[in-house]
């Protein structure tokens, strides 16, 4: 049981089994489902263009996907990729000082740093089965190199989960994995 200020604003997939069920159907369905939770209504054309500068990222990210099929393998590619865009990545054991546990990771584009949260990620972690729970790493990793990659995307969240999915090969939309 998680203590009354922990609980706000998280939504129903916090369960493993609601996630379960969240994360059964296609991920237009699981992409509606997270809208929905958020009151956020996306119109067709407008969720094409988000697709495409979705597509546009991933060819500006450059990764032979196919080679870094392997989670770690995948997590220290983009880690390296990071590197040569003048981002440091830093791993913190403390949460995020203002926004706490929730926080999984934060951009600074300006000073070319990107910090992930390991106690947030230990949560998101627990909200998976077990054989998905090495996919979280290069999740966070991915979803924030959206925002360095496509700075100007006018639904940078949507944008970033949908990179994610599509560079992990995840079998979830990772925005299910929201806390807030
Ligand atoms: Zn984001």
């Amino acid at each position: 049981m998680m203590g009354a200020g922990e609980q706000e604003g998280v939504e129903d997939f916090h369960s493993q089994k609601a996630f379960y069920e969240a994360a059964a159907g296609p991920l237009i369905d699981q992409v509606r489902k997270w809208l929905t939770g958020r009151g956020q209504k996306f119109s067709q054309a407008a969720f094409v263009a988000i697709e495409r500068t979705v597509e546009l990222a991933i060819e500006a990210l450059d990764l032979d996907l196919e080679t870094t099929a392997d989670p770690a393998q995948l997590a220290g590619a983009l880690l390296d990729r990071c590197a040569q865009m003048g981002y440091v990545v830093c791993f913190r054991p403390e949460p995020h000082p203002i926004l706490g546990r929730k926080m999984r990771a934060c951009i600074d584009r300006k000073g070319r740093i990107i910090e992930i949260y390991q106690v947030a990620l230990a949560t998101l972690a627990e909200r998976l089965p077990q054989e998905l729970r090495n996919l979280v790493i290069p999740l966070v990793i991915s979803h924030e190199l959206f925002h360095a990659l496509a700075p100007r995307c006018r639904h940078s969240e949507l944008g970033a989960h949908l990179f994610a999915a599509r560079v992990c090969s995840s079998p979830f939309f990772p925005g299910l994995l929201d806390a807030e």
